[in-house]
C-alpha cells in the first residue's frame, strides 16, 4: 500500500486495544471511554489506523465530519445525548 499523500511505500498499520481507557481532547472538551468511531482511528475497544512514516499522513477519508466530541462543548454530561441543538 502506498501513501495517499506522498505515494511513499512506508505506510505502517498501528493498532492497540485500550478497551474503555481511551482519552481524547479538543479545545476544552475531554473524553474518556471506548474509542469513538467518528474519529477515524478505529472504534470500540481498539485504536487502529495507518500512517506514513515519510510524511506523517494518516490514511483515510478526510476531512471527517464534526465529531461528537466537538458537539458536546456546552454540556458536562458524561453520556452524550443525541439532541442536536445547532
Ligand atoms: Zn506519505
Amino acid at each position: 500500500m502506498s501513501c495517499q499523500n506522498c505515494d511513499g511505500e512506508r505506510v505502517i498499520n498501528a493498532s492497540g486495544r485500550c478497551e474503555d481507557s481511551f482519552t481524547a481532547s479538543i479545545d476544552n472538551n475531554e473524553y474518556e471511554g471506548s474509542v469513538p468511531k467518528d474519529l477515524g482511528i478505529g472504534g470500540g475497544e481498539f485504536i487502529e489506523f495507518e500512517y506514513c512514516l515519510d510524511c506523517g499522513q494518516i490514511q483515510g477519508d478526510f476531512p471527517l465530519g464534526k465529531t461528537k466530541l466537538e458537539r458536546s462543548s456546552d454540556d458536562d454530561d458524561e453520556e452524550e445525548e443525541e439532541d442536536d441543538e445547532l
